[in-house]
């Protein structure tokens, strides 16, 4: 596949997860990110959970249904499930570089993650391979540490860290953005303990996904 290429200047961020289910944690603070620093257009990947670890409550195919129905008209987003269709594990990283491929060596990408997910970035499948192929969009999220585990982890982000999200633009990849996104503390465990509970959860994601949610009995077992 190939992708336009025309705009160098034009940041497209990639936005993995579980999204078991995508929830208002994801999409509140990627679309004050989005503002923030500019980008074009995020496009959400819904992973494949490697088989050792704890698998999925929703299979792959309602988790993707309730991805495209969450940004269903929304315009920033879009959706790729690409790491669905194939039965091996999704690395990010594996991803990312064919990702790269298609949209050529000068096109600035990011790829989009929580707080909780830098923290435990250096457990990732060659992570510090990440900021050889995109930038790395962090978005705050309560209750996780501000700094990394160890003072060489540290250093790595200190190093690639900018304050100012214009250099994002101004190179295809190499820098770690912090980004002022609000603080939300929702995760999709909550959702599926409070359905497990009986109790509501539409004010945690979009009124689609809540009735989707609903009407496949999702979460209930
Ligand atoms: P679970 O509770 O099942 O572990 P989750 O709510 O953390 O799921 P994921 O699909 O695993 O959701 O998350 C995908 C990405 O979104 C990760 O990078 C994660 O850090 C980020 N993320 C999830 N929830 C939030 C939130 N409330 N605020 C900021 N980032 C979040």
């Amino acid at each position: 596949m190939t992708h336009d290429t025309s705009s160098r200047d034009s940041l497209l961020a990639l936005f993995g997860g579980t999204f078991d289910p995508i929830h208002y944690g994801h999409l509140k603070p990627v679309e004050q990110l989005a503002k923030e620093a500019h980008l074009d257009r995020v496009v959400l990947l819904p992973n494949n959970v490697p088989p050792h670890r704890p698998q999925p409550e929703a299979t792959a195919q309602q988790r993707l249904k309730m991805v495209e129905l969450a940004v269903q008209g929304n315009p920033l987003f879009s959706v790729d499930d690409r790491e669905l269709k194939v039965d091996t594990p999704s690395y990010s990283i594996v991803t990312l570089e064919t990702l790269r491929k298609e949209y050529g060596a000068d096109r600035p990408l990011a790829f989009i993650i929580g707080q909780d997910s830098l923290l435990t970035l250096h457990k990732w499948h060659r992570w510090e391979d990440l900021l050889r192929v995109c930038h790395l969009l962090v978005m705050a999220r309560p209750g996780y540490a501000e700094r990394l585990d160890t003072p060489e982890l540290q250093r790595w982000y200190d190093q690639h860290h900018v304050e100012d999200a214009a250099k994002l633009k101004q190179r295809p990849h190499g820098f770690i953005y912090q980004a002022n996104t609000p603080l939300l503390d929702i995760s999709a465990t909550e959702i599926r303990q409070r359905r497990h509970e009986g109790k509501s959860f539409a004010d945690l994601v979009p009124d689609a996904v809540e009735r989707y949610i609903e009407s496949n009995s999702l979460y209930t077992k």
